[in-house]
């Protein structure tokens, strides 16, 4: 073994031999119990972000451990087309060239994207394959992939024949510039300075008049009603009566409906259902006209009269001049409220009533609440559960039209009748009058209609395959916090719906990493970091463990810290197996131990066991990767190495053999987390030719269990020791070998004070003592709390006594 361990080289070179040995492949086996888990399926035109990385080690380490537990793993790897993004990657491309997507035409534009998915496109699974991530990257999956197509379409003609999905004009989040409908969950909310205007209309009997407030002038030509509360008293009197729209000189009724806000403006609200999402409830309950004045492109329609054509900007300027000029403008003052952006262009978004089609989500919703509420799907953490029973409890139709060309088209056709013919494959003629001159819809799915269907269109639904049979339901499902309802709960629904059956048991939301300064990473804003670069600069191993470690189940800063750490390890972990294997040559692994620290190790590595895969079944990483850091720098290297060292070098063969069956057990506890260097020091140790990927994972073993406290006396005496350089009188000789051994060689790094010491202890004491004297404290702290005090306590006196006498 090299003196000093370094992944460059040795990481790559197991990730190439794991995958050429095939040990990442799965195969469907009814004789195992499963275990599966598909990745999120990563944006094909994305690259590895800090998210992904963390949510990878995650995976990772659950896989690897399982396949060591002897279950039929399988990690599915795999891709999302991504829509509206890969179109607006390749459509800038095309403007460097001066192009757009309609110089090409729909077939050339679709042809061009694949030409560019082909060079530029799915990167991430080689940055995974360098993260060390186990997946069977044979079975690599992609939402356009024509068997993938297939599912996506079978789902939709199936929904629309259970009376689910429809055609309608409702209102939508529409981006002028991707000039498209985008779900509401893909509009951000930003902050911004606008004007608010205060408007009269006239009433139409000419007794009087109401003020109005609004930051959108034009809107007002497609007013088609002012609404106030029910219960607002100053206008009582009005409701029934007209109002005359100024500009537009329209008449509109004047209406109640408790979902005006009494407290905006003068509580007298316009209504325009053609262009704000609550208007277009209301105009709906009340069955008003659905007027509208601006067009797809934000700008004004046609429908606007003598306004068309205007920029929204130059129409606001010549209304708010005519309201002027007739003074039916009462005040303009500056106003700040929250505006809708596109998630994707940054564009802000313009409500509009357009054709869609619609996915009606109550009765599917219904299972779906009812298996989270009854615990078959758990959050981890806990308390997205509440955040997800929300959302479904109050679930809007979801618009699944996109109006893009890089997607799954919608596979409906439409004669010059208007039938609709809703199937499979493009049909002969009209379901209905026969005809054979059809139109297909123009529009694709959302792209998250298509990966609603990952868990087990990945393999190979509908056709009743032996994956699917072996590995549907999947077990775990492991994201990020914003797709819990894009995703998560859709993959829920569609998975009771077409399988009957629950996609997976547990949800686990990773942490969202932040910049060191807590600010929101993103490539846009600069605050993007590579996970590549600490994966170059101090290993894959390293990255993970640092990741893992910093995980928690809030938010969290990114920290080169714990990658640090994670590098420290990995280091003491090579240079501990050095010595042990340059001092063990001709000698089996075997655990024999005879003395006490030996006892000592082999407990505290089952311990460790239990509690690391204690952490695991709770979905808590970074405690997992305290427990192994500490058993191996503290433990493992500290006392135990230190301890047997001596014995080592005297050849005595059955420490030798002790010392190699503990570092074994240690290797393979390690190995979820720190799989290549683990790897790397299993290869050298003798009689080894499967590999640890694929080893058996430690058996609980309680046989060691009595040595669990067998150094506690040595290590309270190295206490004392370190701080007053005072010896304490130990009982055994096993006790004063190992101290002479472990503690001893320290004296030439310098001691502390002996008084010094007692003073400290005493105060201690008296500290602790006060404490549980106190009857508030001991009744009402926590009773770890108190224990932890009263073990306290204990120590202290031990070791003061040891030092006065
Ligand atoms: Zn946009
Ligand atoms: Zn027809």
């Amino acid at each position: 073994m090299d003196p000093l361990y370094s992944p460059e080289g040795v990481e790559a070179r197991w990730q190439q031999t794991w995958e050429a040995e095939g040990l990442y492949q799965a195969e469907p086996d009814s004789e195992r119990e499963s275990f599966v888990i598909a990745i999120p399926p990563p944006n094909v035109t994305g690259s590895l972000h800090m998210g992904h990385a963390l949510n990878a080690s995650i995976q990772d380490l659950l896989i690897r451990w399982h396949r060591m537990r002897g279950f039929s793993v399988l990690w599915q790897p795999g891709y999302d087309h991504a829509g509206i993004a890969t179109q607006n990657v390749v459509e800038r491309e095309l403007a460097k060239e001066g192009l757009t997507r309609h110089d090409l035409g729909r077939e050339a534009f679709i042809e061009r994207t694949w030409k560019w998915l082909d060079h530029y496109g799915g990167v991430i699974m080689g940055q995974l394959r360098r993260l060390g991530s186990s997946l069977d990257y044979r079975r690599e999956r992609f939402t356009m992939d024509e068997p993938y197509v297939r599912a996506v379409l079978r789902y939709f003609v199936h929904l629309h024949e259970r009376g689910l999905l429809y055609r309608a004009n409702r209102i939508v989040n529409w981006c002028p510039r991707c000039a498209s409908a985008i779900s509401d969950l893909e509009v951000n909310h930003v902050d911004e300075n606008d004007t608010l205007y205060t408007i009269r209309y006239p009433l139409a009997d000419g007794g009087g008049e109401l003020t109005i407030a609004t930051v959108r002038p034009p809107t007002m030509l497609a007013d088609v009603a002012v609404a106030v509360h029910p219960d607002d008293e100053r206008y009582h009197h009005l409701v029934g009566k007209e109002a005359i729209v100024p500009v537009a000189e329209r008449r509109v009724p004047i209406i109640a409906d408790d979902r005006v806000d009494p407290e905006f403006g003068t509580g007298a609200v316009k209504i325009t259902p053609g262009h704000d999402p609550m208007d277009f409830d209301i105009g709906r309950t009340h069955g008003l006209p659905e007027l509208t004045v601006i067009g797809l492109d934000g700008n004004m329609s046609d429908d606007s009269g003598d306004f068309a054509g205007l920029t929204q900007v130059e129409a606001n300027r010549r209304i708010v001049e005519v309201l002027r000029e007739r003074d039916l403008l009462v005040s303009a003052e500056p106003y700040r409220h929250s505006v809708g952006h596109c998630d994707r262009c940054g564009s802000r978004i313009e409500p509009l009533i357009t054709l869609q089609w619609w996915c009606d989500m109550t009765e599917l919703a219904a299972p779906a609440i009812e298996a989270v509420r009854d615990g078959r799907v758990c959050f981890r953490p806990e308390r997205y559960t509440d955040v997800y029973l929300r959302w479904m409890e109050s679930i809007r139709p979801w618009c699944v039209s996109r109006q893009l060309w890089w997607g799954h088209r919608i596979p409906v056709w439409y004669c010059p009748d208007g039938h609709m013919t809703v199937v499979e494959a493009e049909p002969e003629a009209c379901v209905e009058c026969g005809s054979r001159d059809l139109r297909q819809d123009e529009d694709v799915l959302d792209t998250w209609f298509s990966s609603q269907l990952w868990p087990f269109a990945t393999l190979g639904w509908p056709e009743d395959t032996p994956e699917l049979r072996a590995w549907y339901p999947n077990d775990v499902s492991s994201t990020d916090r914003g797709i819990i309802f894009l995703w998560e709960a859709r993959m829920i629904m569609a998975g009771l719906e077409l399988m009957g059956e629950l996609p997976f048991h547990t949800v686990n939301i990773h942490s969202t990493i932040n910049a060191p300064d807590g600010q929101r990473m993103s490539k846009s804003l600069g605050t993007g970091l590579d996970p590549l670069e600490p994966i170059e600069k101090y290993g894959a191993d390293a990255t993970r463990y640092g990741l893992l470690k910093n995980s928690s189940t809030q938010d969290v800063r990114f920290s080169i810290g714990t990658i640090e750490e994670g590098r420290k390890l990995a280091n003491k972990l090579w240079n501990v197996s050095r010595l042990i294997l340059q001092n063990t040559e001709g000698v089996s692994a075997e655990a024999r131990p005879r003395d006490l620290e030996e006892r000592w190790i082999l407990a505290r590595i089952d311990a460790t066991r239990a509690e690391v895969e204690g952490a695991w079944a709770r979905y808590e990483f970074a405690a997992s990767a305290d427990a192994l850091y500490h058993l191996t720098f503290d433990d493992f290297c500290d006392w135990y190495a230190e301890a047997i060292k001596p014995r080592l070098y005297e050849d005595d063969p059955e420490a030798a053999a002790t010392a190699l069956a503990a570092l074994e057990r240690l290797l393979v506890l390690l190995h979820p987390v720190l799989p290549h260097v683990t790897e790397e020091i299993w290869s050298q140790l003798p009689e080894r030719d499967a590999r640890l990927i694929v080893s058996t994972w430690l058996e609980s073993d309680a046989s060691f269990a009595e040595g669990a406290r067998a150094l506690d006396r040595v290590q309270e005496a190295a206490q004392v020791f370190r701080r007053s350089g005072v010896e304490v009188e130990l009982g055994s000789d096993d006790e004063r070998r190992i101290f002479a051994a472990v503690v001893r060689p320290e004296r030439a790094k310098g001691v502390g004070n002996r008084d010094a010491e007692v003073e400290r202890l005493r105060k201690e004491v008296a500290r602790a003592e006060g404490m549980l004297a106190n009857e508030r404290f001991v009744t009402n702290a926590p009773a770890e709390v108190v224990d932890a005090e009263r073990e306290k306590l204990e120590r202290y006196r031990r070791e003061l006594s040891a030092l006065e006498s």
